[in-house]
């Protein structure tokens, strides 16, 4: 047993206890409170800094860290096109692992502890279990064309027989058909049949972009006269993309939607009664010139929504305080108004609420006697951090963007003094290789 002592301890499901201490026994806490009536047990102060619940990323793909400033300034759809070939005729399973493993150890840095990946390769699991990190990885499938659905799930029941056989009970599989321009609906209602049955949690891109939203409401756009090239059935599918995941029954998964930039009053109505939770990506949105997802409407309805950072093919960065502090200007620039979506809101986004639109919210999120010990510590001291008046808005406005000075994952110190605890330089040469083989693809892809 050991105690974990620090000015400021930020429970996120309690208010803030000013020289707090957490106790944690076996990787769960059997402690929260202050100093004064703290078990007497080992002691560790981390002195001026907070101790807070480890951030919840609800959206990554791991797998593409090589690609981080290779796809500036496109097009969604272009955009799409490059990632998707490139991925495929240059990075092998080892560069794309060595890439997971890079970006977890940038998240890890960054006071994240679990990560709800969505990956085609299936390696973010295995770099999930080697690192020691928590997370969901889902099965991306695909298949825009009616006639593979077939095919489709072939392989998906089959990677997903192989990712579960090295489930633990830190890293669990799921699945995700992955968006309306990239799968069938009659690939997306015959998931939804499959993962009910199986009791596999579901992601979905979802209202993402407006050429996604053309393709569905009215069979145009970029998107549409891309499947018409390729003689793929074009017709108007629903009034808008989440109509369509509730006319197929994925919205019966309780998915995680991904995105959710342009959705409406409906939408939202219907994402409510099905008890979904939502990844919203400011930093990617903003970036892909996609828009301002209607965070504040969403909240107010009671919708459980937590950040994700998305690939750092799109941010470029892997930092869930920075999206935290994005989303708040964002939602008050959009808005017009100095005091929509506290920065304690937006740490609870990051952290519990994260967990609950992932499903994990009785085991992660918060600081409670009995949840696992999901842990991360960031300094008050130094550059930009002092004075801190109050805890939330301190991280959420001022150490953003700066390393954790620890970070546990079910009670194991992976980060310590801002650095992971595992050799990960290796992994990064590997990285830089897979970034000039790509470099290269690129160079022929256009003199040719
Ligand atoms: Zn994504």
């Amino acid at each position: 047993m050991i105690s974990y002592h620090a000015r400021w301890v930020l429970p996120v499901s309690s208010p803030p206890i000013h020289d707090g201490c957490v106790t944690v026994s076996h990787g769960r806490i059997v402690y929260v409170g202050s100093m004064s009536s703290a078990p007497t047990v080992e002691m560790r102060t981390f002195g001026n800094a907070v101790l807070m619940p480890g951030l919840v990323n609800t959206h990554t793909h791991l797998e593409l860290t090589a690609m981080r400033g290779f796809l500036e300034d496109l097009a969604f759809r272009p955009w799409v096109l490059r990632l998707t070939k490139a991925r495929s005729e240059v990075l092998t399973p080892q560069m794309m692992l060595a890439s997971a493993i890079v970006a977890i150890a940038e998240g890890l840095q960054a006071g994240i502890t679990t990560f709800a990946e969505t990956t085609s390769s299936g390696v973010g699991h295995e770099a999930l279990r080697t690192t020691g990190a928590r997370g969901i990885v889902y099965q991306e499938v695909f298949g825009p064309h009616p006639d593979q659905v077939s095919d489709a799930m072939t392989g998906l029941t089959r990677h997903v027989a192989e990712l579960r056989r090295a489930d633990t009970p830190r890293v669990k599989t799921g699945v995700s058909p992955h968006a309306p321009y990239s799968v069938s609906d009659a690939l997306f209602s015959a998931v939804a049949d499959y993962t009910r049955a199986e009791e596999l949690p579901v992601a979905v891109h979802i209202a993402e972009s407006e050429a996604e939203v053309q393709l569905v409401k009215s069979g145009d756009g970029q998107f549409a006269s891309a499947w018409r090239a390729r003689e793929i059935p074009v017709d108007a599918r629903a009034a808008s993309p989440v109509t369509l995941l509730d006319k197929t029954g994925v919205l019966r998964t309780r998915p995680l939607l991904i995105h959710c930039v342009r959705v409406g009053g409906v939408d939202m109505t219907r994402m409510m009664d099905s008890g979904c939770g939502i990844a919203h990506c400011p930093a990617s949105n903003a970036k892909l010139g996609h828009g301002i997802a209607p965070l504040h409407e969403m909240l107010q309805l009671g919708l459980q929504v937590g950040l994700g950072t998305d690939s750092v093919a799109s941010n470029n960065r892997m930092d869930l305080l920075d999206e935290a502090r994005l989303a708040v200007l964002l939602q008050r620039a959009r808005l017009g108004s100095p005091d929509v979506l506290g920065s304690s809101r937006a740490i609870e986004l990051a952290t519990l609420g994260g967990a609950r639109a992932i499903g994990l919210g009785r085991e992660i999120g918060s600081l409670e006697v009995g949840k696992a010990a999901d842990l991360a510590v960031f300094s008050l001291e130094g550059v930009r951090a002092v004075p801190a008046y109050d805890p939330a808005g301190a991280l959420v406005y001022s150490v953003a963007g700066r390393a954790a000075k620890a970070v546990f994952v079910e009670g194991m110190e992976l980060v310590r003094e801002g650095q992971v605890r595992f050799d990960v330089e290796p992994m990064r040469r590997q990285v830089q290789d897979a970034g000039q083989a790509l470099a290269k693809w690129l160079a022929s892809a256009t003199t040719s």
